[in-house]
């Protein structure tokens, strides 16, 4: 193992110092009679590797045999994909690559990335933050940092009502930055919901005075205060969408709502083998309580 990892480290210092022009222009070079066989992740099935020139099927990429069984249904992509040579360009591409398919895009992409827009900015202030802070800063202390880095003198908190008192400690953490900050709440306004549509057993007390969430209203009181960078404190699943559309500033996210799991969304795929294995059958999901004729 560890004679496998030095190794490894040395082809991978060498390959970092061999700059191919492109994705493309890599996998072909890895090609040749007598040239190293192009390094395989553990767990892909390297028996069956076809000819060197060949990508790889979609049934090599795949890790678990269980997942290449069930791939006669499913159209596989990245999320099926075991290899990801896209990171560090190591190993041979499966068939259904998006980078070997999209490899016009790559040169549009790299122009919004390198322009002086503001896209340009966010990519640079994030680019930055991970390399400088991997694995040692909070999610919190990182948005801090990408405001600081993007220049922010303002910052704008989206927060969801139910959020409201640790939209108060993120305020404080903010602040101890030298940056000003706002908070808006996503009743702000007050629009009930029946005035955008719903009926009475839309909301959790017919009949009472009861506010739907108003993201985009949200977003203007931010743009009109004139804030810089926009952070999203808990907002549901949809209103975070509608937020960032009416959003002036560059927004990002510190939490995601998820009134069931403590707001860990994550902790659904990482039980998903036992206590939250309904995640994998739709069918299974509880029902609307709005559903009168099913349990
Ligand atoms: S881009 Fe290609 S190599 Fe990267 S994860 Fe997707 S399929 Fe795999």
């Amino acid at each position: 193992m560890t004679t496998k990892t030095t190794k490894d480290s040395k082809g991978d210092k060498a390959k970092k110092t061999a700059k191919a022009k492109d994705f493309k222009d890599l996998k072909n070079s890895k090609d040749p009679k007598g040239s190293k066989e192009p390094k395989v992740a553990k767990g892909s099935l390297k028996a069956s590797k076809p000819a060197p020139s060949q990508p790889l099927t979609a049934k090599e990429s795949l890790k678990e045999p269980q997942v290449e069984m069930a791939k006669a249904a499913i159209d596989p992509s990245c999320s099926e994909c075991h290899v990801r040579a896209c990171y560090r360009q190591d190993a041979k591409a499966p068939v259904f690559c998006a980078s070997e398919a999209s490899q016009d895009e790559v040169a549009e992409t790299k122009d919004i990335y390198t322009g002086e827009g503001i896209y340009a900015k966010v990519a640079k202030a994030a680019a930055e933050l991970e390399a400088e802070y991997y694995g040692r800063l909070t999610r919190l202390e990182e948005t801090v940092v990408f405001a600081l880095k993007m220049g922010a003198k303002k910052v704008g908190v989206a927060s969801c009502l139910s959020f409201l008192d640790e939209s108060a400690i993120y305020a404080k953490a903010v602040r101890s930055a030298g940056l000003e900050v706002k908070t808006v709440s996503c009743k702000v306004g007050s629009l009930d919901k029946t005035e955008i549509g719903l009926s009475e057993e839309y909301k959790f007390c017919p009949g009472e005075p009861e506010a739907c969430c108003n993201p985009a209203l949200q977003a203007k009181v931010l743009n009109e205060w004139g804030s810089d960078v926009n952070v999203i404190m808990g907002l549901c699943v949809g209103h975070d969408f509608l937020f960032s559309s009416h959003s002036a500033a560059p927004t990002v996210t510190l939490a995601v709502k998820d009134r069931v799991l403590g707001h860990n969304p994550m902790a659904a795929i990482y039980t998903s083998k036992l206590f939250y294995n309904r995640i994998l059958d739709y069918k299974k999901y509880p029902k609307s309580r709005l559903d009168k004729n099913k349990k």
